[in-house]
């Protein structure tokens, strides 16, 4: 991983969603600053999947503000916003009839417009980068699925972004598989891209994590650096989360 990258900071401003009658976002204020890395955790049904699909906008809010690098982009083109926050999925919605890839060119062509040998060449860079060359020519479903995250990361990376969601993108791996993609999300942040990862796996967390933020019922409920809310966890909520996942 040696290409240079060019980042931003991310800014949720009281951000607020609500499912018909169900408030799934109750003011969420989060501030990622250029090449750092935030990890959310949290219960199941907190809201995590909800608030990383507001900072691409696959998710509208009914409220509030996003900032990227310091303007907001609340209003602005989202397939242009969407180019520049790439995001990763639990099942790594790769198209299953295509090729590794064309998985990675179609979108090169599609949105960033590029002719077909430079998307290509730059495909090819990316697999080569996440030590998948060899597996180009085959369908996904030929693939471990921690082979097929890394494709599905190469993907987005390809996009140069200047964010990166993740969403539980090791919780369908097979435990074996897992360390693979966790270190090569460890190598982005080395290389600081902005990352904010919604995660189960706490030692990733305490190691790569900038700042933690944990998620109750629609909330950022306390955040910090790891250190602070895995050894001194303030809020009842979080004590009682910790002491059930770790
Ligand atoms: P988490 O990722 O922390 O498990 P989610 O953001 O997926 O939480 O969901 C938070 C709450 O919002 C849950 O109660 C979920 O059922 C609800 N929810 C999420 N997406 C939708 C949707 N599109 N329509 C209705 N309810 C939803
Ligand atoms: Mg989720």
């Amino acid at each position: 991983m040696t290409t240079a990258v060019r980042s931003s900071s991310v800014e949720l401003r009281d951000i607020h969603v609500s499912f018909g009658t169900l408030e799934v976002l109750r003011g969420v204020d989060l501030r990622v600053a250029s090449g750092k890395t935030t990890c959310v955790i949290g219960p199941s049904g907190s809201g995590k999947s909800t608030l990383l699909r507001c900072v691409n906008r696959l998710q509208e809010p009914d409220s509030g503000d996003l900032l990227l690098d310091g303007e907001s982009v609340i209003r602005s083109d989202p397939d242009a916003l969407r180019q520049r926050v790439g995001m990763v999925f639990q099942h790594f919605n790769l198209f299953g009839h295509r090729s590794v890839l064309d998985n990675i060119v179609l979108p090169l062509r599609s949105v960033k417009k590029l002719g077909k040998e430079e998307a290509v060449e730059i495909a090819r860079a990316h697999l080569a980068e996440v030590g998948l060359a060899d597996k180009a020519p085959y369908r996904p479903s030929a693939l471990s699925g921690g082979q097929q995250q890394r494709v599905a990361i190469a993907r987005a990376l390809a996009m140069d972004p200047e964010v990166m969601l993740f969403d539980e993108a090791t919780s369908a791996l097979d435990p074996e598989l897992v360390k693979g993609v966790l270190n090569l999300m460890a190598g982005l942040a080395e290389r600081g891209l902005t990352l904010i990862v919604v995660t189960h796996e706490m030692g990733f967390a305490r190691s790569v994590a900038d700042e933690v933020a944990f998620m109750d019922a629609g909330r950022i409920v306390e955040q910090g650096q790891p250190a602070r809310i895995f050894d001194e966890p303030q809020s009842p909520r979080l004590q009682r989360f910790l002491s059930q996942v770790l």
